[in-house]
């Protein structure tokens, strides 16, 4: 058995597993099964600009999830921009260090954007929101941003949002064909 990767290892992955995981209030029961769907590595999950793009199997079923993220303003991004500046080495590794997100705080940005803030579409039909599979793709995000925190960033920078070239290095969490991924229910 492979060992797991422990979600929210980075400050960048935390900061997301706070979004799904919430320190205040009741858990939502329906997490640990959605932990499971993002742990076994049965969906497809694809990061372009401020959108997330995931296929997630749910038993038998497959369903797509599309989630769009709010960008920074352009006074923040100019911010986040200066502090990673002194960063450069790490950008073609796309790990970026955990003090540059405390920085990031400090200088009052964030990088995980709350569930109400998050527009989220599901083929499923349930009439929860946000539904399980929406949850199994935060968790996915989650797992994707500790792998390569530049992720976190990407998504919330304003310029990205607009015909940028697809990132070349969206993951893929399961033998799903990329190809097949994006041409799903538009
Ligand atoms: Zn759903």
């Amino acid at each position: 058995m492979t060992a797991r990767p422990k979600l929210g290892a980075t400050a960048w992955g935390y900061a997301w597993l706070r979004t799904v995981e919430p320190t205040a209030g009741r858990p939502d029961p329906r997490l640990p099964r959605a932990r499971a769907i993002a742990h076994r590595q049965e969906s497809a999950l694809a990061v372009d600009a401020s959108t997330i793009t995931a296929t997630i199997a749910d038993g038998r079923r497959e369903h797509s999830v599309r989630l769009r993220v709010p960008p920074w303003t352009d006074a923040e991004a100019a911010t986040a921009e200066a502090l990673l500046a002194s960063e450069r080495e790490h950008l073609t590794t796309g790990d970026i260090p955990d003090h540059v997100h405390r920085r990031l705080t400090a200088a009052g940005l964030t990088v995980a954007v709350p569930p109400d803030e998050i527009e989220a579409i599901c083929t499923c039909r349930t009439r929860e929101a946000p539904c399980m599979h929406v949850l199994a793709t935060l968790y996915g995000l989650v797992l994707s941003v500790d792998e390569r925190p530049l992720t976190a960033w990407e998504l919330r920078m304003p310029h990205a949002a607009s015909g940028r070239r697809r990132d070349p290095d969206w993951l893929a969490l399961s033998e799903l064909e990329p190809g097949t991924f994006f041409t799903g229910p538009a």
